[in-house]
């Protein structure tokens, strides 16, 4: 069985209606216990920004299985420097946003071996960063013409305008 914790807190995984959420304790017994380490990894990494520091242990063969990296803390002044580098905007959706409010943004995502460094580090607004998560920017913007696309289809499909307007876009990508 593999369970999810930091050493001290476990982790309790629902899912429902396909619905999930996650909540801690303290007593392993509680812990949700799963039959094969993929599922845990799973939730590892959707809920990995309440997850930072936790990993999957494995407790037949006693030893950890995935862990999520220790992020690193940034001090105001980096804050203000990645604020400021994206002129107080989101840098995937452009919205203004204030400093307390932004969310650090690894452009290569840890997951996928980029680095905990300034350089990989970008301010994006809350929904932009849940939307992105674990995917490469490129595979962003190509995940959102698709979204858009297929939306407006569903809607606009038979309109010429949007003929038109979808031939354009598909010429861009
Ligand atoms: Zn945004």
């Amino acid at each position: 069985m593999h369970i999810i914790t930091n050493g001290e807190n476990y982790v309790i995984y629902h899912e429902s209606d396909s619905k999930f959420s996650i909540d801690f304790t303290e007593s392993k017994a509680e812990a949700t216990r799963f039959p094969k380490a993929y599922p845990a990894i799973g939730v590892m990494k959707r809920f990995k920004n309440k997850l930072y520091g936790y990993y999957v242990y494995d407790e037949c063969r006693k030893k950890p299985e995935y862990e999520n990296r220790a992020r690193m803390m940034l001090s105001y002044e980096q804050r203000l420097e990645i604020y400021n580098r994206a002129n107080g905007k989101c840098v995937l959706c452009g919205k203004e946003i204030k400093i307390n409010k932004m969310t650090i943004d690894h452009i290569i995502p840890l997951s996928m071996g980029g680095a905990d460094e300034m350089s990989n580090i970008q301010c994006t607004c809350w929904a932009c960063n849940q939307f992105k998560s674990n995917i490469l920017p490129e595979q962003f913007e190509k995940k959102i013409a698709d979204i858009f696309t297929y939306q407006t289809d569903k809607k606009h499909g038979k309109e010429l305008r949007w003929k038109i307007a979808k031939k354009l876009l598909q010429g861009i990508r």
